[in-house]
């Protein structure tokens, strides 16, 4: 496992002067680009890491899966849908546009439109530091804090975020304080992770949502169930389709450089590497994925299991 680890690194790293870290979070753009690292965590309670995977980065957008599943939970899943679809939106994550003129919801909890809309159902009663303890049990890992420069270099360049969450609120489906919707949205983007925590978050969500060692439940089976499905169809931005072809595993990705994948019944990975593709996923990471998809035959749909 730890040469093919290895070998998949050696293969992802090509890619990275391709690639370019996200700018129009200024603070995100300090990031070393060459950073590339990948982890497992397995059902087995095994894990092999590979490369900068104890390196802290924010998690971004992959903080709206776990929004999505708090959501869920402890809204149900009608109340959730009822505003927002479940649909690729085939659109930038940060897009207005279609919101404006042809929908009357967001296409999906893992566009920032849904995802504000999300955190906007959470706001009367979930506090951030509700969701910065699920989201450390959630991942395994009791270190995570909120990175505070980037969530500030965020809120001080988030006018696309807020121009969404207006439009949100005009068009009645984010009812909650639109401010305190777009805040809790962004702290949980600003959330500190490592390869290994988003290991350990897709052995969790593998693991039906179960602790993997101790079988506690962490969160509601259902709401899992539904996380994976649209990570699958929506979770790679507007590359979902050729992932999900190529890859076949359901991810999320994060523009921080993170990427959330989830072998069913078998395993977590994580994958940190901040120089982004044409469509804002980790240039290394999507390559690391596919050479350990087939190496491993983690396709969910692969001819031979
Ligand atoms: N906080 C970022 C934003 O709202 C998240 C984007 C992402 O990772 O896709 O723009």
């Amino acid at each position: 496992m730890q040469k093919i680890l290895e070998n998949a690194l050696e293969i992802g790293r090509k890619y990275i002067p391709e690639g370019e870290c996200a700018s129009y979070i200024p603070e995100l753009a300090k990031a070393d680009k060459n950073h590339l690292g990948v982890c497992i965590r397995t059902r087995g309670m095994e894990t092999f890491s590979a490369g900068d995977t104890k390196e802290r980065f924010t998690i971004q957008s992959i903080s709206k899966v776990i929004t999505l599943m708090v959501a869920l939970q402890h809204c149900g899943f009608n109340k959730v849908f009822e505003k927002m679809n479940m649909e690729p939106s085939g659109d930038a994550f940060n897009s207005l546009v279609k919101l404006d003129l042809t929908s009357d919801k967001p296409f999906n909890p893992m566009i920032n439109a849904g995802a504000i809309t999300t955190a906007g159902y959470l706001v009367p009663d979930v506090s951030f530091e509700d969701m910065l303890n699920y989201a450390r049990c959630l991942c395994l890992d009791k270190d995570i804090v909120m990175d505070e420069k980037v969530f500030r270099s965020e809120m001080d360049h988030c006018a696309r975020n807020r121009a969404i969450s207006y439009l949100l609120q005009s068009k009645g489906i984010l009812e909650s304080d639109v401010e305190k919707s777009l805040e809790l949205y962004t702290r949980m983007c600003s959330l500190s992770v490592t390869a290994e925590s988003l290991a350990g978050l897709g052995l969790v969500l593998s693991n039906g949502g179960r602790h993997p060692e101790t079988g506690e439940r962490l969160i509601d089976k259902y709401a899992v169930q539904v996380a994976k499905t649209i990570m699958l169809t929506c979770g790679m931005y507007d590359g979902s389709g050729e992932f999900a072809v190529r890859v076949g595993i359901p991810s999320k990705s994060g523009v921080g450089g993170g990427i959330l994948a989830v072998v069913e019944k078998r395993m977590g990975i994580g994958i940190y590497g901040p120089a982004l593709n044409e469509k804002g996923n980790s240039i290394g990471g999507s390559h690391v994925l596919e050479y350990l998809s087939k190496e491993l035959n983690l396709h969910m749909f692969a001819a031979e299991q």
